[in-house]
């Protein structure tokens, strides 16, 4: 290798994520839309928050949307929705964000975990073991922007007489049979944090239904529990709206979501194809390879032998890696106190890790994480 070349390598800089990307990539469009929005006057509950819960309900196909203040809320009222209450249990798995269980706790029931299989997504057959008298539903969490075994899923759900809220947080757009993720159970839910796919300035949710009763329901909930014709309290709500500038942004970025979706999947088909070989790394379901889905790769989540060596490797060739959720599984929050049936979880604490994904990275840019990760485990051979 001349030294030209590697100089080149090492130089390249490939961070975790690319927030200042997000803004740069419609930095005109961003400005002309947050200057016109602002000089309405048009913060809170105005025309371009329903012409984004319209074009969202459009692309997801359910026939109502309401934007949110997060994900968390989102899931929150789904669960009341779903009439989830004090004294009742919950099963979810336990490799999600806290925000699954914290949403079960918010309204005075308990989470009870389950295992994740080897594509990181719940094992029905590990929350088997923990159905009681007192479960009340599941949250499949549709993770990484795949969705989980909904036959299963629903099989269990049907033969425990349990309800589903699905957590699909990571998955808007991601299909199960044709079947878009958000739209398999009581109601789904979708976050969008800054490094979501589709991803707001700030934090914003949305909660999706079909049932029309319970969209009025929702309609209230997220604005202080008001009738919206007549503004009077009707049952007490949250103050949980998605601000109007936030959605006026996202109207934006809903116009390229499919491309974006299209160059993660790309993204991932070098991954698997540049790593797909190397014995030391478990890598995600490939694109492709299971025509039941369309996974949109929220994330690129791998396990991978000697992973805290070789988070290191990658941090000195610029390469930026993160673990989910910090590290710790909910199952690991001691504090938390929870019951977990967790061991595909636990043997994979130390090997999961997350490689760069999302639209903004080039080729080279992802070629420089694969050279990088040849080279390591060549080194350790
Ligand atoms: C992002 C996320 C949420 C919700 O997060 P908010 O920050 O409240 O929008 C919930 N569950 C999962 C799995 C998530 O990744």
């Amino acid at each position: 290798m001349s030294s030209q070349s590697s100089s080149a390598v090492t130089e390249r800089k490939v961070p975790f994520f690319n927030y200042p990307g997000l803004f740069a990539e419609h930095e005109q469009e961003f400005m002309d839309t947050i200057r016109d929005v602002l000089s309405r006057g048009a913060y809170i509950m105005q025309k371009d928050l329903f012409e984004f819960e319209e074009k969202l309900a459009s692309f997801i196909g359910v026939k109502h949307v309401f934007g949110v203040a997060d994900g968390t809320v989102a899931l929150t009222l789904a669960l009341k929705l779903a009439g989830v209450e004090p004294g009742d249990e919950v099963i979810l798995p336990s490799h999600t964000f806290v925000a699954t269980a914290a949403a079960v706790n918010h309204v005075g029931a308990t989470p009870v975990l389950c295992d994740c299989g080897p594509d990181h997504m719940i094992d029905v057959a590990s929350a088997e073991q923990l159905v009681t008298a007192k479960t009340k539903a599941i949250m499949p969490v549709q993770l990484n922007g795949r969705t989980c075994d909904m036959d299963a899923v629903t099989a269990f759900a049907d033969k425990h007489g349990l309800k589903i809220v699905e957590d699909s947080c990571q998955a808007l757009g991601a299909r199960f049979r044709g079947k878009m993720a958000g739209t398999f159970g009581v109601a789904g839910s979708f976050s969008f944090y800054p490094a979501k796919v589709l991803g707001c300035f700030g934090d914003g949710g949305a909660i999706v239904v079909d049932d029309d009763e319970k969209a009025e329901i929702l309609r209230e909930y997220r604005d202080h529990g008001r009738d919206q014709t007549t503004g009077k309290v009707v049952r007490f709500g949250y103050n949980a709206r998605l601000d109007n500038v936030q959605a006026a942004i996202m109207l934006i970025k809903l116009r390229t979501y499919d491309r974006d979706l299209e160059r993660r999947r790309a993204i991932a088909v070098t991954y698997q194809e540049r790593l797909g070989n190397v014995d030391a790394l478990l890598l995600p379901p490939a694109p492709e390879s299971d025509n039941l889905r369309y996974d949109i790769f929220q994330n690129y989540e791998i396990e991978a032998e000697k992973r805290d060596g070789l988070r290191e490797h990658l941090a000195q060739r610029g390469v930026g890696t993160i673990m989910q959720w910090g590290g710790h599984m909910i199952h690991q929050f001691d504090k938390l106190a929870l019951k977990a049936n967790a061991p595909y979880a636990e043997a994979m604490s130390s090997k999961y890790m997350m490689l760069p994904m999302h639209h903004l990275l080039s080729d080279d840019d992802v070629n420089h994480v694969c050279d990088s990760i040849t080279e390591f485990y060549r080194g350790q051979a």
